[in-house]
């Protein structure tokens, strides 16, 4: 008999910003899943002048030996720069995104850097609402941060494992929620939260 193997969430740092005089890592996160591999953001790949001011240090994920070509999906959890900027490295991979994220993207002015969005090649499944992209992989919107903005919720047996982007870009938003998206999260009961700024999840406290 053998059991099916565990989905495991893997953080990889892919660059480092400037953020209130502070260094702030940005991760992506690799869902390992028996029926695939799932990567949530995509970071940056290159520097560009619109966000000099934030000195970003990069670690794209095509220059540090991550294995680009065995990813079956990829999820932007929004579209803000630090997010999308490596989507160029997925051409033709499917790419879920919330179809209201991808329509302020593409309109709104200072969103983010509009060609890092539809960098040649991308491919984007957008979505409206809740999504399952493989069994026990899904998505919520939860809007807070952007209006957009969907949180990845990965059944693991126990309580969820919860990958939140930017709804939380500091841990201590979730110990006092406020946004849809910090109160949806918080509303899951989840094991631990992975944030895309922080180094280590954030867990609930204790009961
Ligand atoms: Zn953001």
């Amino acid at each position: 008999m053998s059991r099916p193997a565990p989905v495991t969430i893997t953080p990889v740092h892919v660059a480092d910003l400037v953020a209130e005089g502070e260094l702030m890592p940005v991760y992506v996160h690799v869902v390992e899943h028996p029926d695939g591999r799932v990567l949530v953001d995509t970071g940056m790949t290159e520097l560009h002048p619109a966000v000099a001011d934030m000195d970003p240090r990069l670690r794209p994920l095509d220059e540090q030996g991550f294995d680009l070509a065995s990813i079956d999906a990829v999820v932007n959890t929004h579209l803000h720069f630090d997010h999308c900027g490596g989507n160029v490295l997925f051409p033709g991979v499917p790419v879920y995104v919330q179809r209201q994220e991808l329509e302020d993207a593409r309109r709104l002015e200072g969103y983010t850097i509009r060609e890092w969005v539809d960098s040649p090649g991308v491919t984007y499944v957008p979505v409206d609402g809740e999504h399952e992209v493989l069994p026990g992989i899904r998505l919520l919107p939860a809007p807070g941060h952007t209006r957009g903005t969907q949180v990845v919720v990965v059944e693991t047996g126990g309580r969820p494992v919860v990958i939140c982007g930017d709804v939380a870009v500091w841990a201590g938003e979730l110990d006092e929620p406020t946004t849809e998206g910090q109160l949806l999260v918080r509303s899951l009961d989840p094991e631990q939260v992975w944030l895309a700024h922080t180094h280590e999840p954030w867990r609930p406290p204790a009961r």
